[in-house]
C-alpha cells in the first residue's frame, strides 16, 4: 500500500491485491470473494469463477498443481497487439502495413501455436522460427497467404534448404542472415537448388536497454552484424547478383523492455540502418523490430524490473511514429512493419494453480495481558496501545520500533530471557 491517506480505507479486494492495476481487466473479484475470469472478447458475458472451474476439474479427476490456459485471454493478446498497430497506423497515417510474427520459442505447445495461427489468420499473423525444429512447426500450419515466417538464429545448410523450399509451398519464409559467414551457406544452397530465397539481415544495435535482459542488447550481444559485416554482406550479394533478394532488416533488443523511450531510441537507430542500406541500393521492404514488448506484472506502471512504463497502444504509437518520421525525412516509402512480440501475446493466457499448504502470519491474534514482573521496556511497549490512534500513528510506530529494538539488544546481551522476549515480540 502506497497511499498515505488513511481516511479512505480501500478495503475492496481489488485494491488490496492490486488486481485493478495488474489484472489488465481480465480478472476480477466476484461478490462472494472468489477470483473471477472475464471474457475479454465478450465483455457482457458472465464472469466465470476460478474456484468453480477448479472444482469442476477436480470432479473430473484433474487435480492441482495444474496449468490452466484461458484461450480467450490468448485471443485477446493477439487481437490487442494487431489492432493496436492497426490503430497507430491509422492515426499516424502510416503508408505501410503491420505483419506481426509470433516467436515459437516463447511457447511451443501445439495447442498454443494452433490457436495463435487460427485466431491470427485474419490479421495475417505469422510465426518466427529460431531453429530448424521451430521452422518445421511453422511449416505444419496453415497461415494466411500474406503471413510471414521469419527465420532467425544460427542456421545450417539443412535449415536454409528447408526455408528456401518452403516458398514452393506458398510460404513467405525469410532467412535472416545472422552473420557474414552464414551467407556462404545460403549462396551454396541457392546454387544447388537453383532457387532464390527471401533474405533478411540482422543488425546489432548499439543502443542498450535496461531491465532483466540488458545483456542481450548492445555490442556484446551474441546475434546480429556490426556495420563492417553488413557492408561485406551487401557487397557480396551485389557481386553475386542477388542483392534483390534482401528484403528485410531485423533487430531485437531483448525481452521485457521496461522503458518506452528505449523502444523509441532503438526504432530510431534501426531506421538509420534501414535508410543507409536503402541508399546502398538494397531494396528493403520490411522493417522487423523484434520482440521486447513487456508485461506489467506488478501493476506499478514504472520502468522497473517487473513492470513497464507504457501500454501496448503507446508502444505501437511510438514505433509507428518513429519509423514514419525517419522514412519521411529520408524520402523513403513506408516499409511493412514486423514485430516479434512473444511474452506480451501469451503471458496472460496461462496460470499455474497450486494448493496453499501453509500461511505464515505476522500479526499476533491478541496481545498478552500485562504482568507486574515484566521488564519496564516491555510495559512501555504494551502501553503504546493506550494512545494508538490515526493521528499518532507515526509516533506509535517509532515508539514500538524503539522499545522492540532495545529489548532485542538486551536479549542478545543476556539481560532478559526467552519468555520476556517472546512477550515483547507478541506485543509488538
Ligand atoms: C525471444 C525472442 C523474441 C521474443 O521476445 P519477447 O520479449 O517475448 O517479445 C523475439 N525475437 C527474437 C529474435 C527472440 O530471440
Amino acid at each position: 500500500r502506497r497511499d498515505t491517506d488513511l481516511s479512505t480505507t480501500e478495503n475492496e479486494p481489488h485494491s488490496i491485491y492490486g488486481i485493478d492495476r495488474w489484472g489488465m481487466d481480465l480478472v476480477s473479484v466476484l461478490p462472494n470473494g472468489e477470483l473471477g475470469l472475464k471474457n475479454p472478447l465478450k465483455p457482457d458475458a458472465p464472469i466465470a469463477s476460478l474456484p468453480m472451474i477448479i472444482r469442476g476439474l477436480h470432479e473430473r479427476g484433474i487435480h492441482v498443481p495444474m496449468l490452466l490456459r484461458v484461450s480467450s485471454f490468448l485471443d485477446h493478446g493477439i487481437r490487442t497487439l494487431n489492432e493496436s498497430f492497426g490503430q497507430a497506423i491509422k492515426r499516424v497515417k502510416y503508408r505501410g502495413e503491420y505483419r506481426g510474427v509470433f516467436p515459437v520459442k516463447v511457447n511451443q505447445q501445439a495447442q498454443v501455436i494452433d490457436r495463435i495461427v487460427e485466431f491470427g489468420r485474419p490479421y495475417s499473423y505469422g510465426l518466427e522460427a529460431g531453429s530448424k525444429p521451430e521452422l518445421v512447426i511453422a511449416l505444419a500450419h496453415h497461415l494466411a497467404k500474406d503471413a510471414l515466417i521469419v527465420c532467425n538464429g544460427v542456421k545450417d545448410a539443412e535449415f536454409i534448404r528447408l526455408a528456401i523450399l518452403s516458398r514452393k509451398l506458398g510460404f513467405n519464409t525469410v532467412i535472416v542472415l545472422e552473420s557474414a559467414k552464414e551467407l556462404d551457406t545460403v549462396l551454396a544452397v541457392m546454387e544447388d537448388l537453383d532457387e532464390e530465397p527471401l533474405l533478411g539481415v540482422r543488425v546489432k544495435l548499439t543502443h542498450r536497454i535496461g531491465g532483466n535482459w540488458a545483456e542481450s542488447s548492445g555490442d556484446r550481444s551474441s546475434f546480429g552484424m556490426h556495420t563492417d559485416q553488413l557492408v561485406e554482406v551487401v557487397d557480396r550479394l551485389k557481386a553475386a547478383g542477388y542483392l534483390h533478394c534482401l528484403k528485410l532488416q531485423h533487430s531485437h533488443l531483448g525481452s521485457q523492455i521496461p522503458d518506452v523511450n528505449d523502444v523509441r531510441r532503438a526504432a530510431d537507430e534501426a531506421c538509420r540502418y534501414f535508410v543507409e542500406l536503402s541508399a546502398e541500393g538494397v531494396p528493403l521492404t520490411h522493417l522487423d523490430l523484434g520482440g521486447g514488448l513487456g508485461i506489467d506484472y506488478t501493476g506499478e506502471k514504472s520502468a522497473t524490473e517487473n513492470s513497464i512504463n507504457y501500454s501496448v497502444a503507446e508502444y505501437c504509437d511510438n514505433v509507428v511514429e518513429t519509423v514514419a518520421y525517419a522514412m519521411d525525412a529520408a524520402g523513403l516509402e513506408h516499409p511493412t512493419l514486423v514485430t516479434e512480440s512473444g511474452r506480451a501475446v501469451v503471458a496472460t493466457s496461462s496460470m499455474l494453480i497450486f494448493n496453499v499448504l501453509e500461511a505464515t502470519l505476522y500479526d499476533a491474534s491478541s496481545a498478552p495481558a500485562p504482568d507486574p514482573e515484566d521488564h519496564h521496556l516491555v510495559s512501555d511497549l504494551a502501553a503504546i496501545s493506550g494512545y494508538l490512534g490515526v493521528k499518532r500513528l507515526q509516533e506509535c510506530l517509532n515508539d514500538a520500533l524503539y522499545y522492540r529494538n532495545e529489548l532485542r539488544a538486551l536479549f542478545r546481551r543476556g539481560y532478559i530471557d526467552l519468555r520476556q522476549m517472546a512477550r515483547a515480540e507478541k506485543i509488538y
